[in-house]
């Protein structure tokens, strides 16, 4: 992604290249109506507000990778959000508590917390995108999740006009959604994270990542090692940007893995015959989270496979849908339809899409 931060002016600018591939990690999305940088929060409000008050709409964009656009773009203006700064608020006995402005890239965020001796997000290493961001989905990985360490979010309620501070029971955490999820009714300025003031990790999750590290699920190790490891896992399954890398090309997991009743999951393993059972979690009130990646390949979609232009699924990752060149969101959208249709006829399970849609539909 071009870095439009690097020369980024005082004010809110308008940004003459309107195609908006350049913006999203998936190289794919039609023109906006217009383009505007904001590099102060304040830019970012008025933006927002004046649109509000003209009835047009905004798309906010930080890093592009959790948008799928339409091949028509969007008709109104996309506030690409650049603002940077972190900051210790406060230490007490319960750790840490740091502020991290909303378009501070998120990875680079994760690493100056573990440089400065602050524990938490070590296993969310890698994840693309900026920090303000990762509340909208409550980005997730590794057996965590940014809810478990977000101790507010500071935002613009363009309802109200007014900037306020949410606390974590009103951000509504669930698996991978928010209220602010397909609402643009906040924009995100600031996210306070409490961390812990130790170079030792959170207890280890996920049994991957604990078998990588020769440790038992709830163990504690360096943190620092924790990044290392889980940087290597996800570079290994095209889960970290680089751009020679087309496998990359993608908005990572393109379906939520599906949480099934106690009835779905049986009927599920009713239909199983000589596909194995799968892995599977215990989630919330009885029901079972069943890996979406694994549904997938049973139902006959390897690694790799396209049957359209320019996408196809990664060579890394069921779950990852790519562009690889001269693609369009609408060929992304019928691999993504063939895919859902084909794990329903065979599991019944309906898979839903991660990333947020705009101006197209699955
Ligand atoms: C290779 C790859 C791997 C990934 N791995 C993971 C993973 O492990 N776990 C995971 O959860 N996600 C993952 N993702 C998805 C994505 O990186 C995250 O969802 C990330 O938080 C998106 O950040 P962004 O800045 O790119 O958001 P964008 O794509 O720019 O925006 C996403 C949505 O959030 C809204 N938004 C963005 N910033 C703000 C703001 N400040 N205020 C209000 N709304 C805002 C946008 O309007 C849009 O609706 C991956 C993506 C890729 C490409």
């Amino acid at each position: 992604m071009p870095d439009v931060s690097a020369d980024s002016p005082a004010t809110a600018s308008a940004v003459h290249a309107s195609s908006l591939e350049a913006y999203t990690t998936l190289r794919l999305g039609g023109k906006a109506g217009a383009v505007t940088v904001a590099s102060e929060p304040d830019e970012a409000v008025a933006t927002v507000r004046s649109a509000a008050r003209r009835g047009e709409p905004v798309l906010v964009l930080a890093g592009g990778s959790n948008v799928v656009i339409g091949d028509d773009g969007f008709p109104g203006t996309v506030l690409l959000l650049r603002t940077r700064g972190v900051k210790i608020v406060k230490r007490d006995s319960r750790g840490v508590l740091v502020r991290v402005a909303a378009g501070e890239p998120w990875d680079e965020f994760v690493a100056t917390t573990l440089g400065d001796g602050l524990a938490g997000l070590e296993a969310l290493s890698g994840i693309p995108g900026s920090a303000g961001a990762t509340p909208i989905q409550n980005v997730g990985a590794y057996g965590t999740e940014v809810a478990r360490t977000i101790e507010a979010v500071h935002v613009y309620d363009k309802e109200a006009d007014e900037v306020k501070e949410l606390s974590l029971p009103e951000c509504g955490f669930a698996y991978r959604s928010s209220v602010f999820k397909n609402n643009d009714r906040w924009l995100v300025l600031e996210v306070d994270f409490r961390l812990d003031d130790s170079t030792v990790s959170a207890p280890v999750r996920y049994a991957e990542l604990a078998r990588q590290l020769g440790v038992e699920i709830g163990e504690r190790v360096a943190a620092d090692r924790v990044r290392e490891t889980v940087l290597k896992l996800r570079a290994s399954k095209g889960m970290v940007l680089d751009p020679e890398d087309l496998d990359t090309r993608s908005v990572g997991s393109f379906f939520t893995n599906p949480v099934l009743s106690a009835q779905q999951w049986a009927e599920v393993q009713d239909r199983l015959v000589d596909a194995g059972e799968p892995p599977s979690w215990p989630a919330p009130n009885g029901t079972v989270k069943v890996p979406a990646a694994w549904l997938i390949e049973k139902a006959g979609f390897a690694k790799g496979y396209s049957g359209r232009d320019g996408v196809a699924i990664s060579s890394k990752h069921t779950l990852a849908l790519t562009h690889r060149g001269g693609g369009s969101t609408e060929a992304l959208l019928d691999l993504a339809r063939e895919i859902r249709d084909g794990v329903r006829d065979r599991f019944g399970v309906v898979l839903h899409p991660e990333p947020v849609l705009v101006n197209c539909e699955l």
